[in-house]
């Protein structure tokens, strides 16, 4: 009934819409099957996007011509810069979002993305033929032909639902859990694993008392994830914080004999950074309090998410806790926490592309590479969709490398080291954090994408029309030399030493706590030039002040990643018999035969291969 297709992509969360999307964008036949059309692009624990790390990922994302910048976007209630006290490195936008418009953005672009069709029903199994996957069948009997398929089942394989006694089967709460996959595929020769996360209550907003809260308003000067035209908040939506006290842990302690986790009924590993509230109290008893933020589901709904209380204890246990803290002494509950159990497929059986080594064409993407966070999945899913494409078309593969984004972090991470926990982004993954900034995604990976045929012409002029504005203004800044007699009253003001001679604006802008913009009334021709800065003004001085300000450290980062690459550069060939070399540490030789690195840089990432089995393999490579 259904045509052959290049791609099935299966599961429309966060991997799949993007593996769907730039797969059929650069010129694919997608079919993107899922369970529920319904629930395409849904967010299954916070309505929110970005933060630490993960805004640079969405910034990434949208600079390679994915959609995950601009639903954000689309669907944003709230902005705020996160980190704006530290350095550069560290800023990241985090956006509160509307559940339901995320949804309906993302379902319409999918909608009117060319190439694109659709099949609601459930896979099944994949369709293989000779170590090489030739389609999927789907719980209607169908068999439906692709030349790659693209795995993202996220939390819905095998899912166990936890809260107190109670088990249920499902891939998120009130959804069906996917069976069959794992279980071929274990049959296939693949390892699996079992993960777990959580989710804390919903409640009625109508039932909360802010006024005995904090108010956590956005940003006064709102930006946005996407380098294309999207619009910035004109009105925004507060969030806001309570926090526990002893009786709200007294009450959860109650409930700790039904707890899952603790009586062990839970066997998989949840993440460590994002624990549940039981797990807060046990494992921080000497803390009598812990921070809640009370985050509004969207424009216009009552619903509300009690962001840092993830529970897994029984219901009625969660609710008395709750109305325990500030503001929450009348709440209403819509829905408990609850805890998830899930597979998981090591992702040291994937090759830097996120096709596997065992089956050919057939690409896994998201949470089922033991990954958490829709940043994660669906900057994995983008990757798969190029590549996927690429494999079809017998063109070269896609990789970026750990200088060039977080996204080349993230996967030569998951290849290298794979992961025993639920693997989050954090900026301290990156080496090379200076130059893997929110600000410049756009100029790091706009170009590379355009080339590959991914990101819009349009998108490419954005760029050259930004970064002409920026280099325009650096080089004004570099030659203007100003008068002390102009500057001086501003340095002074700002508590920075007065000139005695002219300088070059430059070294004035690479002082602490000096701006371009203070110059602004004092300099006619600066202001002249920020003034035709047009709509992107705020981020081109950003982009120009970071670039100045950083410029030495910038420049030794770019130095130290240079060196490192050319060992990235060594290749290892495919099938390369790592047992032969005994002169490797046995550690060395197990791991490097399991995983099989494509270069020596991989290789040299990999725990247990030390810096002297990296010499000895360098010298049998040079044989
Ligand atoms: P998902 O978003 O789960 O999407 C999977 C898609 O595949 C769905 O559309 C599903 O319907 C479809 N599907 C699955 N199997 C089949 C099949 N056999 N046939 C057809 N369609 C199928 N992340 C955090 O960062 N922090 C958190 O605190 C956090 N808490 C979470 C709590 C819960 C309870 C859950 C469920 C998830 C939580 N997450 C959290 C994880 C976050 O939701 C995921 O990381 C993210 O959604 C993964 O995206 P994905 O595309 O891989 O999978």
């Amino acid at each position: 009934m259904l045509p052959d297709y290049d791609v099935i992509v299966v599961g429309a969360g966060h991997a799949g819409n993007e593996a769907a999307a730039s797969a059929a964008n650069m010129g694919s036949k997608v079919l993107l099957i899922t369970m529920n059309m319904n629930t395409i692009g849904h967010m299954s624990c916070n309505p929110a996007m970005g933060g630490i790390a993960k805004g640079q990922i969405i910034r990434e994302i949208d600079a390679l011509g994915g959609f995950s910048g601009i639903v954000s976007d689309r669907s944003m209630i709230q902005f705020r810069m996160l980190n704006l006290s530290k350095g550069p490195a560290m800023w990241s936008p985090r956006s509160q979002n509307d559940r339901l418009l995320f949804h309906q953005e993302w379902r319409s672009i999918l909608e009117n993305t060319k190439n694109l069709d659709f099949w609601q029903d459930f896979v099944v199994g994949i369709l293989v033929d000779k170590n090489r996957v030739v389609g999927v069948k789907t719980s209607l009997g169908m068999e439906v032909k692709a030349k790659t398929v693209i795995l993202t089942n996220g939390t819905f394989l095998n899912g166990i639902i936890h809260i107190g006694e109670k088990q249920i089967s499902g891939g998120r709460i009130g959804e069906n859990a996917s069976f069959g996959i794992s279980e071929q595929l274990l049959k296939l020769g693949f390892e699996s694993g079992r993960m777990k996360t959580g989710t804390p209550p919903r409640v009625d907003g109508r039932s909360l008392d802010y006024s005995k809260m904090e108010e956590q308003p956005g940003d006064v000067n709102p930006s946005k994830f996407s380098y294309s035209h999207t619009t910035k908040l004109k009105k925004q939506r507060s969030c806001h914080i309570t926090y526990t006290n002893k009786r709200v842990h007294d009450i959860l302690r109650t409930g700790f004999d039904l707890s899952p986790m603790f009586a062990g009924r839970i066997q998989g590993i949840g993440p460590r950074y994002c624990p549940s509230i039981e797990d807060k109290i046990e494992r921080f008893s000497d803390r009598d309090r812990h921070q809640i933020f009370v985050e509004p589901e969207g424009w216009n709904t009552i619903e509300v998410y009690v962001n840092g209380f993830s529970s897994s204890l029984p219901e009625d246990v969660q609710l008395k806790a709750m109305r325990q803290m500030p503001g929450f002494e009348n709440a209403k509950m819509f829905r408990p926490g609850y805890a998830i159990e899930y597979d998981y497929f090591p992702p040291t059986q994937l090759k830097n592309t996120l096709e596997t080594k065992k089956i050919e064409n057939l690409f896994f993407a998201g949470q089922i590479n033991g990954t958490t966070g829709y940043e994660e999945a669906a900057a994995q899913g983008l990757m798969a969709g190029i590549n996927a494409h690429l494999k079809i078309n017998k063109q070269e593969s896609f990789v970026l490398n750990r200088d060039e984004a977080y996204i080349g972090v993230l996967i030569d991470d998951l290849i290298t080291k794979g992961t025993e926990e639920p693997y989050r982004m954090f900026t301290s993954r990156a080496e090379y954090r200076l130059l893997l900034r929110q600000d410049n995604a756009d100029e790091r990976l706009t170009p590379i994408s355009h080339k590959l045929g991914l990101a819009s012409d349009l998108r490419l002029v954005l760029l050259e029309e930004k970064y002409e504005k920026v280099y325009q203004l650096i080089k004004f800044i570099e030659k203007e030399s100003v008068d002390p007699a102009i500057v001086n009253p501003i340095l002074i003001e700002h508590n920075s030493s007065p000139l005695k001679q002219k300088v070059k604006l430059k070294s004035l802008l690479a002082r602490p706590d000096i701006s371009i913009s203070l110059f602004y009334n004092s300099l006619p021709n600066l202001r002249l030039i920020l003034d035709n800065l047009g709509d992107d003004k705020h981020e081109i001085i950003e982009s120009v002040t970071i670039k100045i300000k950083y410029k030495g450290y910038i420049d030794r980062e770019k130095e130290m990643a240079d060196k490192l690459k050319r060992l990235d550069k060594l290749i290892i060939p495919p099938g390369f018999n790592f047992a032969k070399i005994v002169s490797l540490s046995t550690e060395a030789r197990e791991k490097l035969l399991k995983i099989q690195p494509e270069t020596l840089g991989r290789a040299s990432r990999i725990s247990g291969v030390s810096p002297s089995d990296i010499s000895v393999l360098i010298v049998h490579l040079g044989r």
